[in-house]
């Protein structure tokens, strides 16, 4: 052992050694240097790998000195960027859990267990029958391959072909979604074999919802061209605007022609909540598939997607690993006696995933501390924080809507006199290119029907009030100052 210094027992006295690090780190007091600093964590950090070992301490003093201090502040009050956030304290506590007691999800132990529980829970506070299973996996993306690898087990199973086992035949299929689809399902088309101009882009009304008149009119050309159907993919909460497709229309669709239907809620899903915009979800729970990340409303850990798909049995033919003699040969048959007799709840059947950290503990940890009424509050506030935008926007002569907020983001611009639609825009990037740089507020940007927007998205259960009311004022402020 004298060269292999791996550390196995001061695991208390690691921890206290960062743990003031990671407080001063959540606190997120002072401007983020991370960035302007990179010169000089890249120096003590970006070095040749060691020949011989330099111990625990260095690594403790590194994490506490120089990695925790420039980590990312995307949990920091004023930031609404993009979808995600960082973990809330029971979170934290439950993944440092998994990590040390947990780190498999098989066999007969608590961690195993949670999973299950927590996709119950999670089903139920979504609202979702018994008969969808769920499975943890690691975010959005592989949710929704998960989910498309299900649609074409389904479609394929219809023309009498298995084609996780077999492959896919000669013939021509496709997916339709709307164009404001989040490009991870592109992505999952190709992954699966099905290729990504196979995903047919359906136009939206101004509302940025699917066009339901213009799928049916895709659907009945393609049936007539031979083309097969795999899934429908209703978009609930678009990543650029909030808005969810007519999931009760797609499901009308779906039905009457036999086909998938998938909802990708990885963002918007957990807004079903609020009684205000639930009417949207109508049809959800009658989907083929579902998913969903709790690493961004719930503020789970990064790394924590789910996916619930109708039919396990047909969810483990498109995805089984097939018996292994080194896996299956060592289950007992019997009540276990040890962990290692049973592999507990089989996940790996269901993912893509073998070996898999338990990230059900961490969604467990948060719906036992807040509950769902927890989780109706914080959805509920960040609508009204959506809503807050648009209303300061509105009576604001200097600042415009560009999308109403449906779920809790609001797309608004800076304005000026004068300028074309193409000077507002590169005025707009340089106004939130400033905020960033000057002030705590980042939020993201994007381009809605070709005007660029500033975007915030509320998810981070840190934001109050008065930092989404500062961040309006910082951008009134900054286009001020950029335009006179
Ligand atoms: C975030 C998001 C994804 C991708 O999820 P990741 O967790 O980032 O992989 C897919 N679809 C929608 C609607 C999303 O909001």
């Amino acid at each position: 052992m004298g060269e292999d210094r791996a550390d196995t027992t001061n695991l208390g006295k690691a921890i206290a050694e960062i743990t003031p690090a990671l407080e001063a780190f959540y606190r997120f007091e002072g401007d983020d240097l991370a960035a302007r600093r990179r010169s000089q964590w890249l120096a003590q950090l970006d070095r040749p790998l060691p020949a011989r070992g330099e111990g625990l301490d260095t690594v403790t003093r590194l994490l506490r000195d120089v990695v925790v201090p420039n980590g990312l502040r995307n949990g920091a009050p004023g930031f609404a960027g993009w979808v995600t956030t960082s973990p809330t304290t029971s979170a934290v506590a439950a993944s440092l859990a998994a990590t040390v007691a947990g780190s498999q999800r098989w066999w007969v132990q608590s961690f195993n267990h949670l999973e299950t529980v927590a996709l119950r829970w999670l089903g139920e506070l979504l609202g979702l029958p018994e008969d969808l299973q769920g499975t943890f996996c690691g975010g959005g993306s592989s949710a929704n391959i998960i989910a498309l690898g299900a649609a074409r087990q389904h479609a394929f199973e219809r023309l009498g072909i298995d084609p996780a086992r077999d492959g896919l035949p000669a013939r021509q299929w496709r997916v339709y979604a709307s164009t404001e689809v989040h490009h991870v399902v592109t992505r999952a088309a190709a992954i699966l074999g099905l290729g990504r101009r196979t995903v047919r882009p359906i136009v939206t009304g101004a509302d940025l919802r699917i066009d339901v008149g213009a799928l049916r009119r895709a659907l009945d050309e393609d049936e007539r061209a031979g083309i097969h159907p795999v899934a429908i993919v209703a978009t609930a909460g678009t990543v650029n605007t909030g808005a969810v497709d007519p999931i009760a229309d797609l499901l009308a669709i779906a039905r009457e022609r036999g086909i998938w239907l998938h909802v990708d809620g990885a963002y918007g899903a957990f807004a079903a909540l609020d009684p205000r915009v639930a009417p949207l979800f109508a049809g959800m729970s009658e989907a083929d598939s579902i998913a969903v990340d709790p690493h961004k409303w719930l503020a789970a850990p990064l790394g924590t997607g789910a996916v619930f798909a109708r039919d396990r049995a047909r969810l483990g033919r498109a995805f089984t690993l097939e018996p292994a003699e080194y896996l299956e040969g060592a289950a007992t048959a019997g009540e276990p006696r040890s962990p290692f007799d049973d592999f507990g709840d089989p996940y790996h059947d269901f993912n893509l995933d073998q070996s898999a950290p338990s990230r059900g503990v961490a969604v467990w940890a948060v719906l036992l501390e807040i509950g769902k009424a927890g989780m109706r509050e914080r959805v509920t506030r960040h609508l009204d924080f959506a809503r807050r935008v648009a209303e300061l926007a509105r009576a604001d002569d200097r600042l415009e809507v560009v999308s109403e907020p449906v779920l809790s983001i609001c797309c608004f611009r800076y304005r000026a006199p004068g300028r074309d639609a193409k000077e507002l825009n590169a005025l707009n990037a340089r106004i939130a290119q400033r905020l960033r740089a000057e002030t705590p507020y980042v939020p993201s940007t994007t381009v809605v029907q070709g005007r660029f927007a500033i975007r915030p998205c509320f998810i981070n259960p840190r934001t109050s009030l008065a930092d989404v009311e500062g961040m309006v004022a910082a951008v009134r402020r900054i286009g001020d100052a950029l335009s006179a």
